[in-house]
């Protein structure tokens, strides 16, 4: 089999050996549930409880702010839907229109039950318009929701200023922060009341996560699932010890190094780019003016060149051509026609996503694959498809 290179840390990072080494322990262990009141169960519960002071370190809160939960699609839900849920007279719920589908959906779901959902647009680079926000916020509104970075395009926006247009409307401001925390640092989301963490977005397993809840907000947030009364009555069910503890760990690593790691992870990053412009094509690089994360990549092809055909004709590279979570629907992503691009353009976009384990070889080997198809690809599409003559994917073209 040919050897794959991995440039898809978005969907999911690799497991971190400090993570892996976490969980093994935690599955050693007789079995037990942290809930009981034997041995076996604190046994348990230890795991839990040094998990928790792990995310909460990176977090940068107290314990009691941290509510475990199975992902961040269920982190969102807690979120948006426990805040509505006492939200009251104030029936506005504002969500950036570049937010994952976890938010989308939800706030969808929140319009049935009478929210009245408002869609905060974006610029070409990705950022959320303040002008917008500041109207949107005339109403009297319960949450507003903005990633601190975007999965496809890594673009971090301005919380700071977002928190402040919040606070001075009354509103709760909650951020979906899985992309963020693997580079270590919790300061873009500390103004925020309620944070998404996700486990296998830093290196750790997946089906682990964290709503981040402050305890103004755990005051008044409504839980979505009932039963046995765990995390604060807001999230009944065993936990996974042996997926927290890994998250723990992964948390731990973030926070030790996950910034000092961030500049050579750049430096990869970009050398990827230019190595593609390589190939001889015109390639644009989607939000590489904004403030953005240091792993993500998203590129735009000449026109003609889909996304999907170039990564099906390099299969030793594993990339994505807009969030993982959208393969399989054949629309084109909409946090790239949220950003003003046109349907093809949208569809003419590769998405490559490294990780702080990425090597110098592996984007070497990547870039030598894709250049390859690219060429290949730009031929077939004819003469006026190469070099200088090549148009391209522009944004609101
Ligand atoms: N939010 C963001 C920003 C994400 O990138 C993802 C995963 N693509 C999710 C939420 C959902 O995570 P999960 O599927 O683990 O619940």
């Amino acid at each position: 089999m040919q050897e794959v290179t991995y440039l898809d840390a978005a969907a999911s990072t690799p497991l971190a050996p400090e993570a892996r080494a976490a969980m093994l322990v935690a599955l050693d262990e007789p079995p037990g549930n942290p809930g009981a009141a034997h041995e076996s169960g604190r046994r348990a519960r230890r795991h839990l409880d040094v998990a928790r002071d792990q995310i909460a370190d990176l977090m940068a809160v107290g314990t009691r702010s941290v509510l475990f939960t199975s992902g961040a699609t269920e982190a969102n839900n807690l979120a948006l839907r426990g805040v509505f849920a006492v939200a009251g007279e104030r029936r506005r719920v504002i969500a950036t229109a570049t937010e994952h589908r976890s938010v989308l959906a939800t706030i969808e779901h929140l319009a049935e039950l009478g929210a009245d959902v408002q869609v905060l647009p974006v610029d070409g680079s990705g950022r959320p318009i303040l002008a917008a926000l500041r109207e949107l916020l005339a109403e009297p509104t319960a949450v507003v929701s903005v990633h601190a970075a975007n999965n496809e395009t890594g673009v971090t926006p301005d919380l700071a200023a977002i928190c402040e247009l919040t606070r001075a409307a009354g509103a709760w401001l909650h951020s979906d922060a899985s992309q963020l925390m693997a580079w270590g640092d919790a300061e873009p989301v500390s103004t925020c009341d309620l944070v998404t963490v996700s486990s296998h977005k830093m290196y750790g397993p997946q089906g682990a996560a964290a709503l981040i809840a402050s305890r103004d907000v755990r005051a008044h947030l409504q839980p979505t699932s009932f039963g046995g009364g765990q995390e604060q009555g807001l999230r009944s069910g065993t936990p996974n010890i042996a997926a927290l503890a890994g998250f723990g760990a992964a948390a731990e690593l973030a926070r030790m190094s996950g910034a000092e790691a961030a500049p050579a992870v750049r430096a990869l990053r970009d050398k990827l780019f230019h190595g593609l412009q390589g190939a001889g094509l015109t390639l644009t690089q989607h939000a590489a003016e904004v403030s953005r994360l240091p792993n993500i990549l998203s590129i735009g092809l000449p026109s003609g060149l889909d996304g999907e055909v170039v990564l099906a004709q390099t299969p030793t590279v594993a990339a994505s051509t807009g969030s993982a979570c959208h393969a399989g629907t054949p629309e084109p992503s909409p946090v790239l026609r949220a950003m003003g691009l046109n349907e093809q353009a949208a569809s003419g976009v590769l998405r490559f996503s490294l990780s702080r384990y990425s090597t110098e070889a592996e984007v070497e080997r990547a870039t030598a694959a894709l250049a390859a198809t690219l060429r290949r690809l730009a031929t077939t599409l004819g003469g006026d498809h190469q070099d200088q003559d090549l148009q391209k994917a522009s944004l609101s073209a």
